[in-house]
């Protein structure tokens, strides 16, 4: 054992066997402390404070109620400008996975009969360390790498960054904002020079038309749906979706596509815009490039066309287009419908080009706005330090190398020169036998991944894998060698980023149960035994590292110099960047960009992107009749529901069971019934479902939400090929009825 490993031995020993009074001294002493039985330190015993919600990209305020310097309960806070005293079933349930008894409370190793035992800090760490440090010697250091996440803070996603790519020589690393957010980021970057949503969400209260596609947010973003409800212009709803959503059921026009031809649709719309002159040829002349190039390639999508390919009739689609024309403020709204799919970056762009075209950005109650799932995708986006070099920038120019290198006091050399293997290509590796060592980080895998049979046959492949994580229950926790019990939210400060870019706090309120430490601290005792802290001297905090990060943001279009420390983010109720310094904000301010028509291309212009559309990865067949589509169940679920599925409450308030909607039509000639249990049928795979006949579901079409475990192991893995983001939303299916009508009796 290194003289630095015996040190954080001897001082984590030293910490395990304090009490909580002795310990707040002694972790006052220490550089932050480890963070073990941490008490809320900058909070008044019996207060309330407002931190933000940790489940969904919202980013809505809660008041939490502090007794004897505990959380005892919250309510929605009134004055955060996000959710003006609202909340959804999760944001009132966000104490409740706290207090779940599968928490993890030590470190677990696998043994040698294959059981998950508990060892202390000291030997957890210096497994962590010689085991991957072994795989690195053998095999290089490419073949170790990190799987993190969008629920952790930003500071904890910059130090996991940082640490794993600059201290312990990691290339490759990604996070689970590839499932949602990538293809965003891609188009973003793309047409506009930097990945950034334009929106504020005062913009759903003042648009006359608001466009969503592939968004379900009566679900998905429950607030961001009551901020539309607050719209006082009687403002024309349009919901692209093939199924007849929660949101399309409220919607003043429902266009029930074909699942996939969103971009065949898209490239009509704009057609017929150009068509009818309802296009900004002053904002497009003044503030864009590529127009020519776009109007010869969406000449092809005549009206006929698209209404065959899109299966609607002629008459929505003329009032899609008229609507959009003609409307003064026109917001376009996308998730992932349009995010999870083959072409899901060039649909996206599509969107864009019909902002750009019809000059709907930059205004009030306008933009193409995409909108965040993870309650902090954004911080991931800017911050974890894997697809982009830290702040937006690029590993592989050299400019953008040496400043970081500057800023953090590294040698340049420690940066790699190439970007990492995305999600799906760190998969890959594993099954090439190039990835021997995996640390997943706050993220569900063995659920969340597409055609999950075969990702999980891909985990047992590794030489050693440590999952991080706040439970001991989770599927990906089945595979992993070495549990590092994480803090959860409630339990650790440091910030998040919303969908509209506001930088809002998180706060401890909650003592985190047994050794498990903030994720933040985990990474500063991995720094510790790796023997690699120095480099890391003055990450000693989470907010520490907040001034790191506003450095590292300077002079980029995310810049946030000008922001002065959580004091500040406290009393404004966040602040959405950019804020550089020197330039002030008020209080609940909402600001959006591109108000003075500049992007962020070197130009200043926007580009519009555009492709020939793609067939869909898996096309339906004599065998697999059906497309099965996926997404959100309700608005009481988050993902694989490690979280959510811990309270009674929001149990309550969806199905128990695995369920699939069926149309009447199919279920007829299927023989299926409404209480009749079947087996969803493909390539992949089988699930067991309840069958739900509804008109929501068009004939040829099935639904089954996501937060089953079962639903991904029907999944096709398919990826679009510039995001490489999982095209979750269509794959081939067939059903067949269960013999006896109960689950687990067909032959
Ligand atoms: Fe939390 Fe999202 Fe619900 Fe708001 S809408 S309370 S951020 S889960």
């Amino acid at each position: 054992m290194t003289r630095t490993l015996a040190r954080w031995a001897l001082r984590a020993k030293r910490l395990l066997h304090t009490r909580d009074g002795e310990l707040t001294r002694e972790l006052a002493r220490t550089d932050g402390g480890f963070g073990l039985g941490q008490v809320p330190t900058r909070l008044q015993p019996d207060a309330t404070t407002t931190m933000v919600c940790g489940f969904c990209s919202t980013g809505c305020g809660l008041d939490v109620h502090l007794k004897n310097a505990e959380a005892v309960n919250l309510t929605p806070s009134k004055n955060y400008p996000v959710n003006l005293g609202m909340a959804c079933p999760k944001g009132w349930e966000a104490l409740t996975p706290l207090r779940a008894p599968d928490r993890a409370t030590t470190p677990l190793l696998r043994n040698a009969r294959g059981e998950l035992t508990m060892v202390d800090w000291p030997r957890a760490l210096e497994t962590f360390t010689s085991r991957f440090k072994a795989i690195q010697a053998k095999y290089g250091p490419e073949s170790v790498a990190f799987l993190g996440t969008g629920q952790i803070p930003t500071e904890e996603l910059a130090l996991l960054g940082a640490l794993a790519k600059f201290g312990m020589g990691m290339v490759h690393g990604d996070g689970n904002t590839r499932q949602c957010m990538a293809t965003a980021v891609v188009a973003y970057k793309e047409a506009f020079g930097f990945d950034a949503p334009p929106y504020t969400y005062q913009d759903f209260e003042l648009s006359d038309v608001l466009v969503f596609v592939g968004a379900n947010p009566c679900i998905a973003h429950p607030i961001m749906w009551e901020r539309v409800c607050k719209n006082r212009n009687k403002p024309e709803i349009i919901v692209l979706d093939p199924r007849g959503t929660e949101t399309a059921m409220a919607a003043t026009l429902h266009v029930p596509l074909r699942p996939k031809s969103d971009l065949v649709l898209l490239y009509g719309v704009a057609h017929l815009l150009l068509r009818y002159g309802l296009v900004d040829r002053a904002f497009i002349e003044a503030h864009t490039h590529g127009f020519t190039e776009f109007s010869a390639h969406v000449t092809k999508f005549t009206p006929e066309r698209v209404c065959e390919a899109a299966g609607i009739k002629a008459e929505v689609l003329e009032r899609l287009v008229r609507s959009i024309g003609e409307g003064k403020r026109v917001s376009f709204w996308w998730t992932m419908g349009v995010n999870q799919s083959h072409e899901g970056v060039r649909v996206a762009q599509a969107i864009i080009d019909l902002a750009l075209l019809t000059g709907n950005i930059g205004r009030p109650g306008t933009g193409a706005n995409s909108i965040t799932g993870q309650c902090n995708a954004m911080g991931s986006r800017l911050f974890s330090n894997t697809t982009n070099l830290l702040g937006g920038r690029d590993f592989k120019n050299p400019d953008h190398r040496a400043h970081v290198a500057s800023v953090l006091g590294m040698d340049v050399a420690r940066i790699p020169d190439k970007g990492s293997l995305a999600y799906d290509q760190i998969i890959e590796g594993i099954l090439a036998g190039k990835i021997k060592g995996l640390w997943i980080v706050a993220t569900n895998t063995a659920h969340s991944w597409i055609n999950q049979a075969d990702l999980r046959d891909t985990l047992k492949r590794l030489d050693f894998l440590v999952v991080q994580d706040m439970y001991t229950t989770t599927e990906t926790v089945d595979f992993a060698h070495l549990l590092l019990p994480a803090a959860g939210w409630g339990e650790k400060d440091g910030t998040f980023i919303n969908s509209e870019r506001r930088i809002g706090l998180i706060k401890k309120v909650v003592r985190a149960p047994g050794q498990a430490l903030a994720d933040f601290y985990v990474f500063k005792a991995v720094a510790e035994a790796w023997g690699c802290a120095d480099l890391f001297a003055r990450w000693s905090s989470p907010e520490a590292v907040f001034e790191i990060m506003k450095e590292l943001s300077r002079g980029q279009p995310c810049d946030f110099s000008g922001i002065e420390g959580y004091a500040q983010l406290d009393a404004l109720a966040g602040v959405q960047w950019p804020l550089p310094a020197g330039q002030s904000v008020g209080r609940a301010e909402e600001r959006r960009l591109f108000s003075d028509g500049r992007f962020f291309h070197s130009d200043g212009r926007a580009r519009f992107v555009f492709a020939e559309p793609t067939p869909l990865p898996e096309a339906t067949s004599a065998r697999f009749p059906l497309l099965l589509l996926t997404g959100r169940g309700s608005s009481a679920q988050w993902h694989t529901q490690t979280r959510t599925g811990k309270s009674a409450v929001l149990r309550k308030l969806h199905p128990s069971m695995p369920y699939v909607e069926v149309s009447p039509v199919d279920a007829k000639a299927l023989g299926i019934g409404p209480t009749d249990w079947v087996q969803v049928r493909s390539a992949r795979g089988v699930a067991e479902a309840k069958a739900f006949i509804t008109h929501v579901v068009q004939p040829g079409q099935v639904f089954m939400p996501m937060h089953h475990a079962t639903t991904n192991q029907l999944t096709f893995a398919a990826f679009d090929p510039h995001s490489r983001q999982p095209a979750y939303k269509a794959c081939a299916v067939r059903l067949e009825r269960l013999e006896r009508g109960v689950p687990g009796t067909a032959s």
